[in-house]
């Protein structure tokens, strides 16, 4: 039954708006085109995947050619065995080097229909254990301090542990977000900064030192995505650990990084890696150096989440998360998958379902084509 072979791929186009725009140094996202993949296999079993491509300036990918690239991936991997997961995705990396938010889609869904036939969820199924895991909740570039201390002001209120701020503004337009952001929450919140690229060697220098008595867990993606020597020397020169988020993608990326010591963590995306399998590695590597991974989204529903979530329950590396995409949606299209607690902010709850456990309502799925 486990090794049946893939019978229909389905693929559909989600919309969701969110109730707040997200801004940050290289772009603005109002909501999610996301596209949903549902392949079936010959036995009946069901795999869901989801890819978010809201940031092409990032991926490099858009809806538009997820939808079209979906199509000649589903047609590549039709009729072959679904669990056989590592020869699929190197048929799919093979095919393009591109498109990796519809890689992921697809990776996600194989690992889902995996777990089921193996009848774990798939944290077991990626032979892990039950552990606690909770998110931070992201700021958006805000005009001015006090919208920034606003938002900060909610999520203390809902609970959260960790506030993650966006930065990379001009000069050290930065530091006064961050300091009030500080004084509010006081000496126990954990504060993590992203600045998507925003600034330069000298900027990062100038806003890292005058933030330093902040006790901020680490700055991350601070310069440019292809800049590895200069978050060397950065990482050299401040007293606070470097993440690298657009400047790693894959395994590849992840070893370059720590050779030339660009690096203290690495965050992985789904979307970035082309899925669960590179993401794996990614943390392998990590881990074989001594570094931790956080986790993160762009604007997936809780299906993509739910992936990404199970992944971090898998592998105690993954340290910091940051899954909170599906918090800012409007409306709700999933069924089942991974839950924020009501109660204590930013805690999220597992079900222990067979594969990821998520499902999208149909009803709300558009442009469906069944290969
Ligand atoms: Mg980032």
């Amino acid at each position: 039954m486990s090794q049946s072979p893939i019978k229909t791929i389905e693929i559909s186009r989600l919309h969701i708006p969110f109730t707040q725009s997200i801004k940050v140094a290289i772009g603005e996202v109002m909501g999610t085109e996301n596209i949903i993949v549902k392949i079936t296999t010959g036995s009946g079993i069901v795999g869901w995947g989801e890819a978010s491509p809201c940031c092409p300036y990032i991926t490099g990918d858009t809806a538009d050619t997820n939808y079209q690239t979906a199509q000649q991936l589903a047609k590549l991997i039709i009729g072959k065995a679904a669990v056989a997961i590592e020869a699929r995705m190197a048929e799919i990396n093979g095919f393009i080097v591109g498109e990796p938010s519809i890689r992921s889609a697809f990776d996600m869904a194989l690992y889902d229909i995996a777990a089921k036939a193996a009848n774990m969820p798939l944290y077991r199924f990626l032979g892990g254990e039950r552990r606690e895991i909770r998110t931070d909740l992201t700021i958006g570039w805000q005009e001015t301090v006090e919208q920034t201390v606003a938002q900060a002001q909610a999520i203390l209120d809902a609970g959260f542990d960790a506030i993650k701020m966006k930065t990379g503004r001009p000069g050290l337009c930065d530091v006064p977000h961050v300091k009030a952001v500080r004084e509010l929450a006081g000496p126990d919140i954990a504060i993590k900064i992203d600045s998507n690229q925003g600034w330069d060697y000298p900027t990062a220098i100038a806003n890292i030192n005058a933030m330093k008595h902040l006790n901020l867990d680490y700055s991350e993606q601070p310069l440019k995505v292809w800049d590895y020597e200069g978050l060397a020397r950065l990482r050299d020169k401040v007293n606070l650990p470097i993440c690298a988020d657009e400047s790693v993608f894959t395994d590849k990326d992840a070893l370059k990084l720590i050779k030339q010591g660009a690096c203290d963590y690495l965050n992985i995306k789904l979307g970035k890696a082309g899925g669960i399998h590179m993401g794996l590695k990614i943390n392998a590597i990590a881990e074989a150096n001594g570094s931790k991974c956080m986790i993160g989204c762009f604007g997936e529903s809780r299906l993509g989440l739910s992936a990404a979530a199970h992944l971090a329950m898998a592998r105690p590396n993954i340290t910091f998360l940051d899954l909170d995409s599906a918090y800012h949606f409007k409306s709700d299209p999933v069924i089942g998958g991974v839950t924020y607690d009501e109660k204590v902010g930013g805690l999220l709850h597992l079900p222990d379902t067979p594969g990821h456990g998520a499902e999208i309502d149909e009803i709300v799925l558009q442009e469906t084509i069944k290969i």
